[in-house]
């Protein structure tokens, strides 16, 4: 699963920088999780850390983007390649050896 932002959000701007996927960006009215780039913080953290800072609680799963633990391990280790530079030898758990 992703999560997602609703229209309770205040644009306090406290969960953008806290998400280590780049997920989180300011969008036209507030701000938006890329269902694309939200593993739940799978491969990172064990609680999803937007929601550990979000002062409205208005960060709940988004029910159009249901993934298993292990989709969302895959989406995380696909992050890493991306972000990897070339040749960079990536270990069994998608971080960089
Ligand atoms: S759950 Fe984690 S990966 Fe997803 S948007 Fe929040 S901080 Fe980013
Ligand atoms: S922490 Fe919550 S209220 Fe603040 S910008 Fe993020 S989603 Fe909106």
């Amino acid at each position: 699963m992703a999560l997602m932002i609703t229209d309770e959000c205040i644009n306090c701007d406290v969960c953008e920088p806290e998400c280590p996927n780049d997920a989180i960006s300011q969008g036209p009215e507030i701000y938006v999780i890329d269902a694309a780039r939200c593993t739940e913080c799978v491969g990172h953290f064990d609680k999803p850390q937007c929601r550990e800072v979000c002062p409205v609680d208005c960060i709940p799963v988004n029910p159009d983007v249901i993934e298993p633990r292990e989709a969302l391990q895959r989406k995380y280790e696909a992050l890493i390649r991306a972000k990897a530079p070339a040749g960079t030898p990536v270990d069994a758990k998608g971080g960089a050896a």
